[in-house]
């Protein structure tokens, strides 16, 4: 199991857990060594299956020992470790996630009850606000996200992280955190693994670049021209062989037309 799979199955049970079911989960100890999981006390109550049939067991401390107590079988010692509880640090979570997806726009607070903003990602069409809602399986989970979302700026491209379940959201898309990120074992860190603008079906630009884009990589390759001494007098010609720079230095791009270059060689000119 993934490490950000384990995180998301802990996170989905919506409270603390026991450590002791994980015991032998070395993603465990890489969830727990970056922070993502917290030493939480000791657990109230644990399931005994000592007896006849499993029920609730209430965790004491007694004489220095911990142990659950069994009406049939009576005090039942353990080791601490077995009562051991882990929570999920969320704040961490939405700390470390905007992080690795350069958002903007971040709250490290609930928005309302379970729902947490991550923040917007510009991409090339807009700005996509992410959000995350821990589980969204039932009703109750839809009811407490809409009430959240009903607070916030409309924003046209929206997308809902979860750990658990996916129910259609209106005016949002949905994703599993484990299907948007993954985490470095080693550092910690978020890796993402799909474009948000791609999750909200966000049309995409050709690579072609924007006129802003032209203007920036024009006056530098002018300036540097004219440093260098290659700028030639006829605007035609110094045009044709910016533009051969161009396409040399920006061979992802898709080149700007001979006017366009022609009509930044005339500014660099003064308009003469
Ligand atoms: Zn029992």
């Amino acid at each position: 199991m993934s490490t950000v799979a384990l995180l998301s199955e802990i996170i989905a049970q919506g409270g603390k857990i026991s450590a002791r079911f994980y015991r032998d989960n070395p993603t465990l100890a890489t969830l727990l060594r970056h922070g993502y999981l917290s030493e939480a006390g000791v657990l109230k109550s644990v399931v005994c299956n000592d007896c006849e049939a499993p029920h609730a067991a209430p965790v004491l401390f007694e004489d220095g020992r911990y142990g659950y107590v069994c009406s049939d079988i009576g005090f039942v010692v353990q080791d601490r470790a077995v009562f051991q509880a882990l929570q999920p640090d969320l704040p961490l979570l939405i700390e470390r996630l905007p992080q690795a997806l350069d958002c903007k726009k971040t709250k490290g607070s609930p928005l309302h009850d379970q729902t947490w903003r991550i923040g917007a990602v510009v991409q090339d069409a807009g700005e996509v606000m992410l959000y995350f809602q821990p589980r969204l399986q039932g009703e109750e989970d839809a009811s407490n996200l809409t009430r959240a979302l009903s607070q916030e700026v409309r924003s046209r491209w929206r997308l809902i992280v979860t750990s658990l379940g996916t129910l259609p959201v209106a005016n949002a898309e949905t994703v599993r955190l484990s299907d948007l990120a993954e985490i470095d074992s080693n550092t910690g860190a978020f890796h993402i693994l799909a474009q948000p603008g791609d999750l909200v079906g966000m049309p995409r630009k050709n690579k072609r670049g924007r006129p802003s884009e032209y203007g920036a990589i024009l006056s530098a390759l002018i300036a540097a021209r004219k440093k260098s001494g290659a700028s030639l007098a006829g605007r035609n010609a110094e045009a044709k062989a910016l533009l051969g720079d161009f396409k040399q230095e920006h061979p992802d791009l898709t080149p700007p037309s001979i006017s366009t270059v022609r009509g930044y060689v005339s500014n660099s000119r003064g308009g003469q």
